[in-house]
Parts: C-alpha cells; sequence; structure tokens
C-alpha cells in the first residue's frame, strides 16, 4: 500500500495570490518566480496555474525547458544567466532572456554573438554582494552589452534585496534596503530602462521598490519571510497541504522514553501517536518537541526525534488521536512558517524540501 503522505497543492490559492500580488503592485507586470520546481509545488503545475503572469523567472535552463515544453510562452528570465557557451544558443532558440551579472558573461556573449535575438538584463551589485556588477561598472558593461547586434532592445536593469523582509517599522528601521534602494535609484538616473528590484518581501513592504517588474516568490505560495508574520497575515493563502496518517496509536507508560536517543520521557502514562511522515519526506529533522501538528483537525504536539520516515505525537486531549486519523503537517490550517520557525529555518526551505516519495495531488 501507498504510503498516506501527501501534499496537495491548492491551485486556487496560486490564483488568487497572483491577484494579491498585482494589487499590491499595481503598476508594475509580475514576474512568477518558479525556480527550485516553483519552490517545491511543482513547476509546470504553478506556472499552468499562474498562466496569468507576465513572466517566469527560473534558477535553471532544465526549467525553462520544462516550460518551454509544456507551452508557456510568456518571457522567462534565467536569474543567474548562463553558465557556458552552449547554453547561449539554447536561450536564443527557446526565447529565454538572460540575466546578465559578471564579466565572463559578457565575454562570452562577444565569443557567442550570432545576431539571434537574446533579450539580457543587467544585474547590479546594490550592497547583497552575491550576483552583480558594482554600481561604478554598470554603465561600462551596459555599454559593451548594447554594442552586441545580438542583444535585442532595451536592457533592463536588476537588483535583489538582502533585507526587504525588515520594514520600515523593523528595529533597523529597513535601513540596508533603503541604501540599496538609493543606490540603485542612482545607477539607473543615468541609465533609463526597465527595472527591476522587489521580491516578496518588497512587494509587501516596500511599494517604492516597485518599479516596472515584480519578481514575486513565496507570496505566490502564500508563504512570507517577514519575522513572526505569515503569509495569511498578508491576505495570502497557502498553497501547499502537507498530511499523512496516523498508523499506531500506544499507551507509553509515565518515565518510558520515546524515541532515537530517548529524548522524550513521557510524564504520566499517555497515548502517543505515530505518524508516516519524516525527513525522508522532506519534513525538518531539527523540529523540536512542541512542534505543532494538527490531528484529526485538533492542535496537537510532537514528542521525540523526528526519525526518517515517522514521527511521534502527543495525543494526551486529542479526541479524535485514533490510528488513521489525518494529521496536518502544515496547511491553511497550520502556518509553515510557524513549523519553519521551530525548526530554525524559513518557509521557502521547508516546502523546496518535500522528496519524491511523496504524492502530490491537486486540488
Ligand atoms: C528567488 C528570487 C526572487 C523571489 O524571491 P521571493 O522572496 O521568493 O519573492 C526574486 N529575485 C531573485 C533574483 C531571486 O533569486
Amino acid at each position: 500500500m501507498a504510503r498516506p503522505t501527501s501534499a496537495v497543492i491548492h491551485l486556487d490559492a496560486l490564483r488568487h495570490n497572483l491577484a494579491q500580488v498585482r494589487k499590491r503592485a499595481p503598476g508594475s507586470r509580475v514576474m512568477a518566480v518558479v525556480k527550485a520546481d516553483g519552490y517545491g509545488h511543482g513547476l509546470e503545475r504553478v506556472a499552468r496555474a499562474m498562466g496569468g503572469a507576465d513572466a517566469f523567472g527560473v534558477a535553471a535552463l532544465s526549467d525553462a525547458e520544462r516550460l518551454r515544453a509544456v507551452g508557456i510562452s510568456q518571457p522567462i528570465l534565467l536569474l543567474s544567466g548562463f553558465n557556458e557557451l552552449a547554453d547561449i544558443g539554447r536561450m536564443r532558440q527557446l526565447h529565454v532572456d538572460s540575466a546578465i551579472h559578471h564579466a565572463s558573461q559578457i565575454e562570452m556573449l562577444e565569443q557567442a554573438d550570432s545576431g539571434e535575438p537574446l533579450r539580457c538584463w543587467l544585474k547590479v551589485d546594490t550592497g547583497m554582494h552575491r550576483l552583480g556588477f558594482p554600481p561604478g561598472e554598470v554603465a561600462a558593461a551596459h555599454a559593451r552589452l548594447s554594442a552586441l547586434p545580438g542583444v535585442v532592445g532595451e536592457i533592463r536593469l536588476l537588483h535583489h534585496f538582502a533585507s526587504s523582509d525588515e520594514f520600515a517599522d523593523a528595529p533597523s528601521g529597513g535601513a540596508q534596503t533603503r541604501e540599496q534602494l538609493r543606490i540603485f535609484n542612482e545607477v539607473c538616473a543615468g541609465l533609463p530602462c526597465e527595472r527591476s528590484m522587489a521580491n516578496s518581501a518588497a512587494i509587501l513592504g516596500w511599494p517604492e521598490s516597485h518599479g516596472e517588474w515584480v519578481r514575486a516568490g513565496g507570496a505566490l505560495y502564500g508563504m512570507s519571510v517577514v519575522e513572526g508574520r505569515t503569509g495569511a497575515d498578508f491576505g495570502l493563502r497557502p498553497a501547499m497541504t502537507f498530511s499523512t496518517r496516523l498508523i499506531a496509536v500506544n499507551t507509553i507508560a509515565k518515565g518510558e522514553r520515546i524515541g532515537y536517543s530517548a529524548t522524550w520521557e513521557c510524564p504520566e502514562d499517555m497515548p502517543v501517536g505515530v505518524a508516516a511522515i519524516g525527513y525522508g519526506d522532506g519534513y525538518p529533522r531539527a523540529a523540536p518537541p512542541g512542534t505543532p501538528v494538527m490531528v484529526a483537525g485538533q492542535r496537537a504536539q510532537i514528542v521525540g526525534r523526528v526519525s526518517m520516515d515517522l514521527m511521534t505525537i502527543d495525543l494526551r486531549g486529542i479526541a479524535g488521536g485514533v490510528v488513521g486519523a489525518p494529521v496536518t503537517l502544515w496547511g491553511p490550517d497550520l502556518p509553515v512558517e510557524s513549523i519553519a520557525s521551530c525548526a530554525g529555518t524559513i518557509s521557502y526551505e521547508l516546502t523546496c524540501s518535500i522528496t519524491r516519495r511523496v504524492r502530490f495531488l491537486e486540488r
């Protein structure tokens, strides 16, 4: 029999969230970021559900190929651009836009310039210090790209925020975001063109950063990375319910210890449920005792260590806690942000980590 572990993807939530992003950034076009298999929700599935997006953003050329293979016709931006010469021809064939963040890419393009159209988005490092040209080198990079006959249309400018999840009312006052905005605006003043700055947090908290294109990832899946706030707090709807069932319920005596390394001791004789889910399914092993789960619609807690295929749950006071009862690990009634916070990570990492043995359904 198949394991009862499933991830249900809520297509109407994806559509709702896209509409919410549009409402938040009414003057901008929306690039739906679908990297990492649509943040773990399934690349083709989310791209189809969000067919109204103005463009898609991916981190791998193979993802762009998959999108074109299912008939996605919108512009697609490869967010880190090409890594080797051979990619350029493929991108031209598939009409995939390239981010250009490094001089080595311009050199490759100069070698590979065939006259076939390729659209470029020039990336500026405004202070995150991951990818992009330093502000002082952008004009020269822009000029080199503009000189290539194979680079079509206006070159667009983009940059990425490091801390846009800290809004103006945060203790930091959003100082880094303000500084990044200032630097980007200065660069753009000398090179008027379409601009793209905002990720989800900036879409929600920094309207002055919206520009011509926003790049929404997490928000489309109903997730927030803003400390202490869930997607629902911003009017978004979680797009995934991760769930399983209880496969055993046992009464364990006071003083007995549960699970690997015997880390959790029963304070009294108590019912302990065993759910068919573990880190082998993508549930975080780092989730400590006390992490919430829903059993038959009631809030319960993990006890002991999460193991590969199973986890143990305190069923004291849980009326429906019988063998076969549904167990929800996260979803509309249990924010994935809360689980991430218990496990010391962010919601995105959890949805991205679901493994291939989990059954994906749509509803
Ligand atoms: C992932 C990513 C985004 C989307 O970020 P979210 O926080 O998920 O909205 C936007 N831009 C770039 C360059 C990215 O890598």
